[in-house]
């Protein structure tokens, strides 16, 4: 009897071991680093929230691990960006447990329309399509899209998360209208910069009447570059005569510096500014607890000190 009761001791044990060594669960449980920061904003310390793809890696060549399966099947709320960028998602009723609301994000939102009219090719408005939540005037919606979401888990806290969201709205609303003034006011209507990235900010640019002109349309490593198009992109920018040339966040700057060197060989100078497209952010700003609007006030900052030096 006694060795009965110690082997049960040591069963209990090895039990009380093993669910402290499974990987902890999580309220709500995001791909991306938008919805990742929207939720949080919202609930505070009330929710606990996990961002799958790790800060720093890159969003459109991720995929998800049996770990991250689980980790979904547990939560309570999962988000997810779209199948276009999730690309790892190929039916979506599979993903999830049975407690589990399932948001496609890019099903929340309605584009609104650009007060500055553009000609936009058909290329520019599916890249903007997949990379909507760079339009502030978006990110409002989805950030009313996950409140309701939220309210539907913890319905006892519902009047705390909606006054987050709100407060969280007008922070946003109150850039992006600032934004809107300086962009939209004579000197800078229109006005053209030059990204060495994956035209990631085309919905950015057409809310506020700029013209982004990227290295290159979808997100392609810099390997995969011609260098004919590097020379094209490179006489561009020197013809334009700006001496600012944004950069992806994450990405290595690699043909951002070959431009940049080859330019310098005619004396010409460059400086690469980063853009954020809030794709994902670097394990540095995530441990800063850095937020979208915080990006977005940096993105204002840098493409002010570009135009206004053009
Ligand atoms: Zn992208």
């Amino acid at each position: 009897m006694k060795k009965m009761i110690f082997s049960l001791f040591i069963l209990s044990i090895l039990l009380m071991m093993s669910s402290c060594s499974a990987a902890p669960s999580y309220d709500i449980v995001t791909t991306m680093y938008p919805q990742y920061d929207f939720a949080k904003q919202i609930v505070g310390d009330k929710m606990t929230i996990h961002q799958i793809i790790p800060p720093g890696a890159e969003v459109h060549e991720y995929e998800a691990t049996s770990q991250d399966m689980v980790t979904i099947k547990e939560a309570k709320l999962f988000i997810y960006t779209s199948t276009s960028i999730d690309t790892w998602i190929k039916d979506p009723s599979t993903i999830g447990g049975t407690n589990t609301i399932v948001m496609n994000l890019s099903k929340h939102y309605t584009p609104v329309d650009y007060p500055y009219a553009m000609n936009l090719s058909a290329d520019e408005i599916a890249a903007n399509a997949i990379h909507f939540w760079t339009d502030p005037a978006n990110a409002v919606q989805l950030i009313q899209a996950i409140v309701e979401q939220i309210v539907l888990i913890d319905p006892a806290n519902e009047l705390y998360y909606r006054q987050n969201a709100l407060d969280y709205i007008n922070q946003i609303n109150a850039l992006s209208q600032e934004m809107m003034d300086y962009f939209t006011s004579p000197t800078y209507l229109g006005s053209t910069i030059y990204f060495a990235g994956h035209n990631a900010l085309g919905s950015l640019a057409s809310r506020y009447g700029l013209f982004i002109v990227p290295l290159f349309e979808e997100f392609k490593p810099d390997a995969d570059l011609t260098s004919s198009e590097l020379i094209t992109f490179t006489n561009e920018v020197k013809d334009a005569g700006t001496h600012y040339l944004f950069i992806e966040d994450l990405a290595l700057p690699k043909a951002a510096n070959t431009i940049k060197d080859q330019l310098a060989l005619d004396g010409y100078n460059l400086t690469l500014l980063k853009l954020y497209a809030f794709e994902n952010v670097s394990t540095t700003d995530f441990e800063g607890h850095v937020t979208y609007l915080e990006l977005l006030q940096r993105d204002f900052d840098q493409l002010k000190l570009a135009l206004a030096t053009t």
